[in-house]
């Protein structure tokens, strides 16, 4: 399975269009030894042919013009893009779909509940079903294992399993609608295997790491984690107040709880942190927590890396 890095920052980006923290700042000074980031987004293949998203990022259409492999092979309208795969109704993981409103047929792989928020409350995503046989919309639930498809229903050599990680749905969802709203539809994990066999763990967002969770991905041969914030207060200290890691769904790296020390006993995956947020101190190549993360045996993503699996 090929596993393509196409943005690996958590929503804003590295840097952050409105963010003047030290990180952005110095990134843009160019005295910090970092790499910009896009938005996290990733794309998974089997064969290189057919290619499947992982969520769709607000800045999809930049990253697909930087990876060949998601680029019109043939004739006058053409993408590799086959399918998406939605794991919640964040802004960050959906804004994408509209910039893949051309008319070009696709499948989306969503939890019913989604397929309310975005079809039945947010009207602009109507451009992507304007004709017949444009978009496909499958429902997927929690526990559920299903082939990855095109539009024809022909297999990709990728089979997937979701599995519920949270509750809580985007604050833009009016409580009205949650209320109408199965709770543990809201954010899935995901774990992909590929026709070898091999095993992909996508995890962007965890609000918890529960022995389940842990179970699950010592299974996996590769694992994307949540590497969103390094400190529960992170927020708070740079922007003075706020909400803490937790309270916004993202098991902080840091600390007896956090994710360094929950994870410390995998032995099986390649780690790899993914939606990191342009606060978040790991970002500094020079710095302690880069360091230690690193010494721990993580990576830390960044966009254009292209692995296999
Ligand atoms: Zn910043």
């Amino acid at each position: 399975m090929r596993v393509e890095i196409l943005g690996s920052a958590a929503g804003g980006g590295f840097p952050q269009w409105n963010c003047n923290c030290r990180n952005c700042r110095s990134l843009r000074a160019g005295t910090l030894r970092a790499t910009s980031r896009t938005q996290t987004q990733v794309a998974v293949s089997d064969d290189g042919r057919a290619w499947f998203l992982l969520n769709a990022s607000p800045d999809l259409r930049l990253q697909i013009e930087r990876t060949p492999a998601l680029q019109p092979r043939e004739g006058v309208r053409d993408s590799p893009i086959t399918g998406v795969l939605l794991t919640s109704a964040d802004i960050d993981q959906i804004a994408g779909l509209l910039s893949l409103r051309e008319l070009q047929p696709f499948r989306i792989y969503c939890t019913p509940s989604l397929q309310k928020v975005l079809r039945e409350d947010n009207s602009a995503f109507g451009m992507l079903n304007r004709v017949p046989r444009q978009v496909c919309w499958t429902s997927v639930q929690p526990g559920e294992r299903f082939p990855l498809m095109d539009v024809e229903g022909a297999g990709s050599g990728i089979s997937c399993e979701v599995f519920s990680l949270a509750e809580r749905y985007p604050m833009y969802v009016s409580a009205e609608r949650v209320a109408q709203l199965s709770s543990e539809e809201a954010l899935l994990g995901v774990m992909l295997t590929g026709a070898s066999g091999m095993r992909l763990a996508y995890l962007p967002a965890v609000p918890a790491i529960s022995e389940q969770l842990l179970r699950l991905v010592e299974t996996a041969d590769m694992l994307l984690f949540d590497g969103t914030f390094w400190s529960d207060d992170e927020l708070i200290q740079v922007q003075g107040g706020g909400a803490t890691a937790r309270e916004m769904g993202h098991v902080p790296i840091s600390g007896p709880d956090g994710s360094l020390h929950a994870l410390a006993g995998l032995r099986r995956p390649r780690k790899i942190f993914i939606h990191v947020n342009n606060t978040n101190p790991m970002l500094d190549e020079s710095g302690p927590e880069y360091r230690e993360v690193r010494a721990a045996g993580w990576e830390v993503a960044e966009d254009g890396w292209q692995l296999n699996l």
